[in-house]
């Protein structure tokens, strides 16, 4: 691998991009802020001679570490690997476009198209959970990536929805090839734990767990895919606790269930899909182009079944958020008495409902712009916190 990164920087100081930051700033105007990474910040900026937009990711080699530390250099082989990924996988309408990359030793600048809708996390923020139509829209596309990510022997490693943007049009645009790996003929297997821990896949922990573990390669990604595609109907992860240990022992069992309320108004053909690709062995675990084969892609067969109850799923949650409006001051997760559940039956379903959007907040995910904001910081930095470092903090451990 280290030979693979030598040779790779050799070549590069030959390539006509390796130019200065000061570069970078004559031809772009950086402007606000659109997202921040481990150790980067992404920028609007303006291309001076076209007027056009693209986001730069602007990675700090030296940010707060020592410039001659170990940390230093894998920030900057990190950042040379993405770039390698990026122009081995341009070309793809759901890969990011990388339209330009300046080099300096403490800085590096990644020039990409623009994605206007931002990430599809702040999305499912927006809207919550995703009907069955958009999510086949999503996942076929987020799908079709995969499949050629890994047609060119490229394990992406970190799916999440934070990492799949959006453009004007809603289309997905997998990025963050930080910690992709590219397989090579002698190295067709990695062994270190790297991603989100709410993504890893179980043979990535096991991997880590025993001395002598097979090592793991293209199907954690089709395992992200499964997190994500149940994350889009539920509006929650399928693996989570609010402490790390069980939530990964949880994922090395491959403990999930359809059994809450969100699940009973979707069809067998999404869980279907999702088993497959949530299955523990990754052998067993299905393929992207096998995936993009399943009956979840082929429309007719089920949609206008499920039709109705989309709707009433519709009506009911609208229902629940007023609910939840009226009820925002409480900090209690449970805000409708037993007594009151017992009483009025018909009401069951919707508290149960309830009862899930409450611990949704725990996620994080119902915090919103404007209004809500004061409640949010009430009570929920410390769980947002948590969340974050639980469930969308990036892990490396070599
Ligand atoms: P890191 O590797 O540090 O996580 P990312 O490449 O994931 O960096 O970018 C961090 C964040 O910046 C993303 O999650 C997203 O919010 C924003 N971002 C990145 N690229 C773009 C883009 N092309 N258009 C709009 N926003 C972007
Ligand atoms: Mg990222």
């Amino acid at each position: 691998m280290m030979g693979m990164l030598d040779s790779f920087h050799e070549e590069h100081d030959e390539l006509p991009e390796r130019q200065q930051a000061a570069e970078f700033y004559a031809k772009y105007q950086a402007k606000e802020i659109l997202g921040r990474g481990a150790s980067s910040v992404v920028r609007l900026c303006v291309e001076k001679d076209t007027g056009r937009e693209y986001a730069v990711k602007v990675i700090d080699v030296n940010g707060d570490v020592n410039p001659d530390s170990q940390e230093a250099r894998d920030i900057y082989d990190a950042a040379m690997k993405e770039i390698q990924a990026l122009r081995l996988l341009a070309g793809h309408p759901n890969i990011i476009e990388l339209h330009d990359v300046f080099i300096s030793p403490a800085f590096l600048f990644l020039v990409f198209e623009l994605c206007r809708k931002g990430e599809l996390f702040d999305y499912l923020n927006r809207v919550v959970t995703l009907s069955e139509k958009k999510t086949r829209i999503i996942m076929q596309q987020l799908l079709g990536a995969v499949r050629f990510i890994h047609d060119r022997n490229v394990v992406h490693r970190d799916l999440k929805p934070e990492n799949i943007l959006m453009d004007d049009e809603l289309n997905v645009k997998v990025t963050d090839f930080g910690f992709a790996a590219m397989l090579t003929d002698e190295q067709q297997g990695l062994t270190d734990l790297c991603g989100t821990p709410g993504y890893l896949a179980p043979e990535v922990l096991r991997a880590n767990m025993y001395e002598k573990q097979a090592p793991y390669g293209k199907p954690v990604d089709l395992w992200a895919c499964g997190v994500i595609m149940y994350t889009l109907l539920a509006g929650y992860p399928p693996f989570w606790h609010r402490k790390q240990m069980v939530m990964l022992r949880h994922i090395m069992e491959g403990q999930y269930s359809f059994a809450s309320p969100e699940w009973a108004d979707v069809g067998d053909v999404p869980k279907d899909l999702i088993r497959r690709l949530l299955t523990v062995d990754p052998h067993q675990r299905i393929t992207a182009a096998a995936a993009l084969q399943h009956d979840f892609f082929q429309i007719k067969t089920h949609l206008d079944v499920h039709v109705a109850a989309r709707l009433r799923l519709k009506r009911s949650l609208l229902l629940v958020r007023a609910v939840t409006r009226l009820r925002r001051l409480r900090i209690t997760p449970q805000p409708i008495s037993r007594v009151q559940v017992q009483r009025d039956p018909y009401k069951i379903r919707v508290v149960r409902k309830m009862v899930d959007v409450a611990a949704f907040r725990m996620y994080g995910h119902w915090v919103h712009k404007g209004e809500e904001q004061n409640r949010a910081d009430l009570f929920q930095n410390s769980l947002k916190l948590e969340m974050k470092t639980l469930m969308h903090s990036q892990i490396k451990v070599n």
